[in-house]
């Protein structure tokens, strides 16, 4: 059958890679939508690329331009943030990758899921905040969720080889990002250029924060969770400088099976594009000779507290993720901004949980109550001691 894809989110870094992939894999994968919210120009060469039947940018300031950027286009056109769910259920679409940083994507992730398309998810936030309605949802609908985060795609790749009632434990790695040998003063003193140099993956903004707070690796702790239905007592991390083994499973019988390749996302977007086949694609090569050895370390818990609280957040589950996860989002754009120390991300995402109340089994409503709550309980801390 051919892929008609919905691509929410094409102008990021997954997004983008996500078109090298398609472009590289013919013609029966069909780009049918693609959105955006701020760079209009970059949708419109897309579009014009592409050809895609419809594009929408989410952004309705920037309308007028984005329509004079499209030249000869000829598609349908869509503003707003509506549009990403306009587009997540329509009948042409079988297949929506989530390329959207942060929980703006959640409407659209869960409309994609109550419409039984298949989905390509790298946008973890909404499976963190919404894990409970997001497989229910998918589970009535018969929608299938294949993940795109390059550690959770190679948990799913590992796990062809046995069932998950056969699973002893999961092991997320973790490149350490760019403080794993920096000291307690390094880190506290560190400046946005620093937290913006990831040594192994290129990325957008926001998770190569949180990967220099390790805040990445604790919110794929609760990804795992849902994406393949384990206790969290299940999942551990194990740091591993060169990103080369993506993440491993121990089976009961103690066999252990690892996922390896290059750092290169296009594989994990590639494989869940393709699955349950392979193609040749983007193929990246991986030459272990030349890499003459691997090598692992336990998590430092006490310099990337984060971890530590997803850890504790993710055996709370109800609200707690929610708080963890607005708290973190608020916090690092205002880090982003300039408005805060890179210690005090995790500081105020630490502050924001401790002051919450959990919940369990939250609705849609409640869960974007307690959102918000914890935005504004971050915006207005931070505001009050931005170095503290
Ligand atoms: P980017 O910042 O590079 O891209 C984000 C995309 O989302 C852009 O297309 C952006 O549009 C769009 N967007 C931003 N805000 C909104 C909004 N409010 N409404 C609708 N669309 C919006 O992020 P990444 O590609 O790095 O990450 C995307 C997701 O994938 C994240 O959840 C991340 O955690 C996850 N992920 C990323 C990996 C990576 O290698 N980058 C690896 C594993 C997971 P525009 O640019 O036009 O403003
Ligand atoms: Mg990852």
């Amino acid at each position: 059958m051919n892929k008609k894809i919905a691509l929410l989110g094409s102008t990021g870094s997954i997004g983008t890679n996500t078109l090298r992939v398609t472009e590289s894999l013919g013609s029966h994968y069909e780009i049918y939508a693609l959105t955006a919210h701020s760079k209009y120009e970059l949708l419109a060469e897309q579009a014009r690329k592409f050809n895609p039947a419809v594009v929408a940018l989410t952004d309705p300031q920037l309308a007028d331009k984005f329509k004079n950027a499209l030249g000869d286009y000829t598609g349908e056109v869509l503003i707003g943030p509506d549009s990403l769910c306009t587009i997540a259920k329509m009948p042409e679409v079988n297949t929506v990758v989530t390329a959207i940083v942060g929980a703006a994507g959640l409407p659209a992730v869960l409309t994609a899921a109550e419409h039984g398309k298949t989905l390509a998810i790298a946008n973890k936030e909404p499976l963190v905040i919404a894990g409970e309605l997001l497989t229910e949802a998918a589970a009535k609908s018969g929608a299938k969720i294949l993940p795109i985060d390059s550690e959770h795609s190679a948990i799913f790749q590992c796990l062809q080889a046995g069932k998950t009632s056969e699973v002893q434990k999961i092991i997320l790695t973790a490149s350490g990002g760019p403080f794993r040998t920096a000291s307690p003063e390094q880190i506290k003193n560190a400046t946005l250029e620093d937290a913006l140099d990831h040594p192994t993956w290129s990325m957008g903004p926001k998770i190569t924060v949180d990967s220099a707070t390790m805040m990445n690796k604790a919110l794929e702790v609760i990804e795992a969770v849902w994406l393949f239905g384990v206790p969290v007592d299940k999942i551990e991390v194990l740091v591993h400088p060169e990103s080369i083994v993506h993440s491993l499973v121990e089976f009961v019988d103690g066999s252990v099976m690892a996922q390896l390749g290059a750092p290169d996302m296009c594989t994990p977007i590639q494989y869940a594009l393709t699955y349950p086949d392979r193609e040749t694609g983007i193929a990246s090569h991986l030459d272990l000779a030349k890499l003459g050895q691997l090598s692992f370390e336990p998590p430092n818990l006490d310099n990337f507290r984060a971890l530590k609280v997803g850890f504790d957040v993710a055996a709370a589950g109800g609200s707690a993720p929610v708080v963890f996860n607005a708290a973190n989002e608020a916090a690092v754009k205002i880090f982003l901004e300039g408005g805060i120390k890179f210690a005090r991300i995790t500081e105020l995402i630490e502050e924001c949980v401790d002051k919450h109340q959990v919940r369990q089994h939250i609705s849609l409503e409640e869960l974007l109550e307690v959102d918000k709550w914890a935005r504004e309980f971050v915006s207005n801390a931070a505001s009050k001691s931005p170095t503290l």
